[in-house]
């Protein structure tokens, strides 16, 4: 079938080597010990590696014609097999497609494949705009790959998620029918393909908003307990006047155990939050800092540290601490506010550090919380799904990331606009199959009723 379908596509490069494929067939799931188990044997049968638009459709349309399932992929740093072929067939690689169309003050057009950090660079340059935030990975990974697959990051304490209506302003989609078409959806119409995981049609391009470049400076604050750190973060998030970019903590002993770019400067006990602020508001900080019983421990201008700040923060910090130590995982749980710290409170409290505490603090549906990418000192599945139900008991929702499928590991519910534009976008269901759980099983219910609703979210009550 593969030989067949390579002949029937002059022009278009391909891998073959199977070492190559399969390398291209994994992303960062073994972050996850169940994931590890159930995903290692994936591999696709070869990967496409379109140059252009024109080369997506003409792969889709002889894929469609020969029932071979795609499978797209940015960089391939997702961390839930997101971009892992179950059914074998082939990966769709986009990271070729990588050219910023056009950028003007406050907006910005790019292929699918385009490296964020590229992007940033290019549009620093040429309009004196930057991202509005992005993933602890801009340094690997593609905007198509961010908004099919990932949600916030760096910027969020000031932007928000990709949920947010006008985070992303339009997606060019190539859908997967005998004669593929491309559509423009924008507006609400983008919730359709957003973190969608590529199952219901390939992004070729994306418009997103700019902020306002700014010199960025990382500072670490250190604090003596984990609740003054976080307190502090909150803070720092709610300050309107102070334009930041990041907002994490890390509980001791996190910090000191893992973050070796920093051996010497963590004292022990102390509890940290990594901040990037932008230049000229460093000044407005030491009120709040001292408010918290802190004191500044490090200070670099973003630009020029040999390891960034955040690269410690988001999914890095789990990365940090498994470079030296196999047996961590991690979680991604929602703090819902107005009662987040005190959530946070209890729930560090209940595991101490079996579960130790790393907060994101956001902006979130208009209000502020703090995502928890806690690590966990695993020890078995059973352990691991006790924590995560102990979690959710006590109001904390578990966006699984030991699960691979859309609904397991995102909001617990199917998403009709996803699966009804599946069902007209990819009748066969040939786009990353596995990944919805509705499209296989359309019986598939939550146990646990939602407990907590986004702006916007079709099904808020
Ligand atoms: P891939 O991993 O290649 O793909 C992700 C998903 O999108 C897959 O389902 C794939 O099929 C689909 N896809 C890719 N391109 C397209 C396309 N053009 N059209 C349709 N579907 C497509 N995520 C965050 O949100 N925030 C973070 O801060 C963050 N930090 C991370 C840190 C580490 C160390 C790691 C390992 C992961 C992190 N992630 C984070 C997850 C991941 O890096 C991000 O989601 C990232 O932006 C994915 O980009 P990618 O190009 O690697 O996409």
């Amino acid at each position: 079938m593969i030989p067949e379908l390579i002949a029937a596509l002059p022009g278009v490069a391909f891998i073959t080597d199977a070492a190559l494929v399969r390398q291209r067939s994994r992303d960062f799931f073994w972050y996850s010990p169940v994931l590890k188990r159930q995903l290692n044997g994936v591999t696709a049968d070869a990967v496409a590696l379109p140059k252009d638009e024109a080369e997506v459709i003409r792969i889709l349309a002889e894929c469609h014609a020969r029932r071979i399932p795609v499978t797209p992929r940015g960089a391939g740093t997702g961390n839930y097999g997101q971009a892992m072929p179950l059914k074998g067939g082939i990966v769709l690689d986009l990271s070729a497609m990588d050219r910023v169309l056009w950028a003007k003050p406050g907006l910005l057009r790019a292929q699918a494949g385009a490296k964020l950090i590229a992007i940033d660079e290019q549009v620093r340059r040429e309009v004196g705009g930057e991202l509005r935030f992005h993933p602890s990975t801009k340094r690997t990974a593609t905007i198509g790959g961010f908004i099919a697959g990932g949600s916030a990051g760096a910027g969020s304490c000031m932007w928000g998620s990709l949920r947010e209506p006008g985070n992303i302003l339009g997606l060019r989609v190539v859908t997967m029918e005998a004669e593929p078409r491309v559509l423009e959806l924008r507006g609400a119409e983008i919730d359709k393909a957003n973190h969608a995981y590529g199952t219901n049609g390939v992004i070729t391009e994306v418009e997103v908003p700019l902020a306002p470049a700014h010199e960025w400076v990382d500072v670490m604050l250190g604090f003596p307990t984990l609740m003054d750190a976080a307190r502090f973060a909150d803070a720092l998030t709610r300050a309107d006047g102070i334009v930041k970019k990041l907002a994490c903590v890390v509980a001791a002993p996190v910090p000191q155990q893992y973050f070796k770019a920093f051996d010497g400067v963590i004292p022990a006990g102390m509890h940290v939050v990594l901040a990037m602020v932008a230049a000229p508001f460093l000044e407005a900080l030491p009120p709040y800092v001292e408010r918290h019983s802190g004191r500044e421990l490090y200070r670099c201008p973003t630009e020029q540290a040999a390891v960034p700040l955040y690269e410690h923060s988001w999914n890095h910090t789990t990365l940090q601490a498994l470079k030296l130590d196999r047996t961590i995982t991690y979680l991604q749980t929602l703090f819902p506010p107005p009662g987040h710290l005190a959530l946070v409170e209890k729930m560090a409290a209940m595991f101490g550090d079996e579960v130790p505490m790393h907060l994101e603090f956001v902006r979130f549906g208009g209000e502020v919380t703090c995502f928890g990418l806690q690590l966990v000192r695993y020890t078995t599945e059973e352990r691991l799904a006790e924590i995560i139900r102990l979690h959710e008991e006590n109001g904390c929702p578990i966006f699984n990331p030991h699960a691979f499928t859309l609904e397991e590991g995102g909001m617990k519910r199917v998403d009709a606009r996803q699966l009804a534009f599946k069902k007209e976008a990819d009748p066969l269901g040939l786009l990353n199959p596995g990944k919805m759980l509705a499209w296989d099983n359309p019986s598939w219910s939550p146990e646990a009723p939602r407990s907590h609703y986004m702006f916007g979210d079709p099904d808020a009550p």
